[in-house]
């Protein structure tokens, strides 16, 4: 049975590379439906996120010329990942597994390929990984691999060099879109899901035309979102150094008393310096303890689900 597959594409002013991207994609298309791998239902989607440029008015022409060509306009600029979610799930009900690929062609759409096989072997979600950034700047590289160890620092379980790149299954998106927070940081969020899942290398390549739309003020903003909308680890460090402080008043006191009694103090010294530590350390213990709270809202505001089920024997 061939697989219908949907491309959710997310652009944002990508006039330049648009035409160039719906020939690579349309090509995969033509052969993999040859192939039998993929069904005439099959897709390209692409996701207008409020572009200023001419950009929805080539995807409609697109779509025109060419069914498997469809296009989603959103309202506004919604940014790169509620873009995402909106085409993986207003098209839910029609694909068997959907995979989402930036319109700027730095992705190799050959990789798609292999991510169907992988699929057919079982796989729920492949993602796809760079094998190489030969081909970004060593600014890019170096803030890059800093985000991804932080990252892990922090305990977020992400797939280290993938970006967005990835295919999904319809139920791992069913699962997905159970889901319901506001800030999205989805690859920290897929890999919550579960499932059977598997990596597909490929080189990345730079931009075929236009510039990034993620500059480094947005990218830092999303860096910052992923850590924040994911781990509480932050405020778990402030309790800690409030113990610190603390342990460091104790040690403190030893010292005063000690430098008191052999007379080698000025007046008021020793008890400025047992307060000022032991009243730091509280107020940082203090901190933590309400953060710890704060902690615990943040993860019921997000109303994740509990479970996922992945079989069942009477289904
Ligand atoms: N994008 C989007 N909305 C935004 C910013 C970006 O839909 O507000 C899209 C953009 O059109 C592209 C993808 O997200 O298809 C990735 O953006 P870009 O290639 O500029 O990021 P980079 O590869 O430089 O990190
Ligand atoms: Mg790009």
């Amino acid at each position: 049975m061939p697989i219908t597959l949907f491309v959710v594409v997310p652009c944002y002013n990508e006039e330049e590379v648009l035409s160039e991207t719906t020939k690579r994609l349309t090509e995969l298309f033509s052969e993999l439906a040859n192939r039998n791998i993929i069904s005439n239902d099959s897709r390209i989607v692409y996701v207008d996120d409020g572009s200023a440029d001419r950009t929805w008015s080539l995807i409609e022409e697109f779509g025109k010329k060419d069914c498997r060509v469809r296009g989603i306009k959103l309202a506004h600029n919604a940014g790169h990942q509620n873009a995402l979610m909106a085409g993986m799930m207003s098209t839910m009900d029609c694909y068997d597994c959907v995979v989402t690929i930036d319109a700027d062609l730095q992705d190799d759409v050959n990789a798609i390929t292999q991510m169907l096989e992988k699929y057919s072997e079982g796989c729920d979600v492949v993602y796809g990984v760079r094998s190489k950034r030969a081909t970004d700047t060593a600014f890019k590289r170096v803030t890059a691999q800093s985000f991804y160890k932080i990252m892990k620092m922090m305990g977020v379980d992400v797939v280290y060099d993938h970006a967005d790149y990835r295919l999904m299954s319809r139920r791992a998106v069913e699962a997905l879109s159970k889901y319901p927070e506001r800030n999205l940081f989805l690859r920290g969020m897929v890999p919550t899901l579960g499932f059977k899942t598997d990596k597909v290398y490929y080189e990345r390549s730079e931009r075929f035309a236009g510039e990034s739309k993620y500059p480094l003020k947005k990218m830092l903003s999303f860096a910052f979102d992923g850590i924040t909308s994911f781990t509480v680890k932050p405020i778990k460090a402030v309790t800690t150094i409030g113990v610190i402080a603390c342990l460091i008043a104790v040690v403190m006191g030893i010292f005063a008393i000690v430098r008191q009694i052999s007379g080698q103090t000025v007046s008021g010294w020793a008890s400025l310096m047992c307060s000022v530590w032991f009243i730091g350390g509280l107020q940082l213990l203090g901190l933590g303890l309400i953060g710890e709270y704060i902690g615990k809202i943040f993860k019921e505001v997000k109303r994740r689900p509990l479970y996922i089920i992945e079989k069942d024997t009477q289904k």
